[in-house]
């Protein structure tokens, strides 16, 4: 739909002027309503996030959030060459992912948490869907030299888990839709509406880095709960660092922080969370 004449499409600023005619006016009413209703919804959603002590934008419940994950486990199997053939590396996986669970505040939670080995050789990941699925490729997998930087990688995957990441994400970009939508509705000028979506694209992103950096603070506290050495999962940076260096997965150093300054993060996290030390006999 395009009102208007291409005379307006190029005022600096087309709000201002789009007021001054019937069309103009109309439009800018549903772009508010539009915005309004994006930032209403959002706002309306604030739920405490007991793990995190954070207040949380949120636009599913906890059972939305299960079924949308365990919905999708199968597709994200089939894209990493299904699961792993080998009981026996899927049955170490998940001991280490229970003694994690059971030993934590995860275990408080209402999350329907599984684990599961991925076949993929080439593409070094893990990853988690809402709900409690949770991912790791065999490339990752196979480069880990100690229990603890396993555990220390689930960790930070049920960190994303618990914190409720996805959701969060998912309830931003309805709102940032909403906001988008609301900006080209308002304005005549298509540029209007490439800006507002790199900026969308912008907030979005520095979320992901925050989230990033949520789930190694709470995968320090949760492997060390445990009895794991959370200095292990420096250990996994490192690994990754020198995955990202060859060809395997630069694509999750697009929405990830550096491993360098998670190095620095991890170690501030540790510190934090025990000022007196880490106990005694942890497993690195
Ligand atoms: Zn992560």
């Amino acid at each position: 739909m395009r009102i208007g004449n291409r005379q307006f499409g190029r005022q600096r600023f087309p709000l201002r002027n789009a007021g001054f005619r019937g069309a103009g006016k109309f439009r800018l009413i549903i772009a508010l309503v539009i915005g309004g209703f994006a930032l209403l919804s959002y706002c309306s959603s604030a739920t405490y996030n007991p793990v995190t002590g954070e207040k949380q934008y949120l636009s599913m419940t906890p059972s939305q959030e299960i079924a949308m994950g365990l919905q999708a486990v199968n597709q994200m199997a089939a894209q990493h060459g299904g699961l792993h053939p080998d009981p026996r590396l899927q049955e170490f996986l998940d001991s280490v992912c229970q003694r994690i669970i059971v030993n934590s505040q995860a275990l408080e939670t209402e999350w329907q948490f599984e684990c599961h080995l991925l076949n993929d050789p080439n593409v070094v990941n893990a990853f988690a869907l809402p709900g409690g699925q949770m991912f790791m490729t065999y490339a990752l997998f196979r480069q880990l030299e100690t229990e603890g930087q396993l555990a220390g990688v689930m960790a930070h995957e049920i960190g994303h888990v618990v914190a409720r990441h996805s959701a969060q994400r998912m309830a931003k970009a309805q709102l940032t839709q909403g906001i988008i939508q609301a900006i080209i509705m308002g304005s005549e000028n298509q540029g209007a509406g490439q800006m507002a979506g790199m900026i969308g694209n912008m907030v979005n992103m520095k979320y992901g880095r925050e989230d990033e950096l949520e789930s190694d603070s709470i995968g320090v506290k949760f492997m060390t709960d445990a009895g794991y050495d959370p200095n292990a999962l420096k250990g996994v940076m490192k690994i990754l660092k020198a995955a990202a260096n060859g060809r395997s997965a630069p694509e999750f150093f697009s929405t990830h922080p550096n491993p360098e300054n998670r190095i620095e993060k991890i170690e501030e996290a540790i510190r934090q969370q025990f000022p007196d030390g880490l106990p005694a006999g942890l497993k690195p």
